[in-house]
């Protein structure tokens, strides 16, 4: 269920983040990353867009599993163009994902994007909140890693929901490579 494929333009996002990493302005390449989730929201009317960072790296101290790399979303980044699914974006907020589970854990040992064409269909150990996104029509999705070559140690997993009526392979495909395009 799980695709993969290489964004090369994610590079130029991630360079330009990179230099607000590197002036030590962290501030700034996080209104950077929220500016292309809602570029591309608003392009494509995908409904929610989050981005994903290890608990270590944003001091959420009271995260037991830090150690062991757990993720979990920056609030401010984060991009809902629809309100529809705002219930989906407050339970997203508590969630914490370890390496290796659903697209978000699974993107982060890649450089490639990771693709669900369908996360209801994730177990609740793989995807907690599939039973979540059912409730709100939701389907398919994409985690996209900034590049660690650009972003130094600093990690950064950008992740879009498909529109509710984006289902076919055909859709899914042309999506993907639109989102692909307008980063
Ligand atoms: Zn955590």
């Amino acid at each position: 269920m799980i695709k993969t494929a290489t964004h090369a333009n994610s590079k130029l996002v991630a360079y330009s983040i990179y230099e607000d990493l590197c002036n030590g302005s962290y501030e700034l390449a996080l209104t950077k990353i929220k500016q292309v989730l809602k570029s591309v929201c608003d392009a494509h009317c995908l409904p929610l867009a989050q981005t994903w960072s290890p608990c270590a790296q944003q001091g959420r101290l009271g995260c037991q599993k830090q150690s062991i790399g757990c993720m979990s979303i920056i609030s401010s980044t984060s991009y809902l163009f629809n309100p529809n699914v705002s219930g989906l974006y407050k339970a997203c907020t508590e969630l914490h994902v370890v390496h290796g589970k659903g697209i978000v854990g699974k993107a982060i040992g890649t450089n490639q994007a990771c693709f669900a064409t369908d996360i209801t269909g994730f177990c609740k150990s793989e995807y907690p909140l599939a039973d979540h996104a059912k409730v709100f029509g939701l389907g398919g999705a994409v985690a996209i890693r900034l590049q660690s070559t650009y972003t130094g140690p600093t990690e950064f997993v950008m992740d879009f929901f498909l529109p509710s009526d984006c289902r076919s392979d055909e859709e899914q495909k042309h999506m993907l490579s639109s989102i692909s395009c307008v980063m």
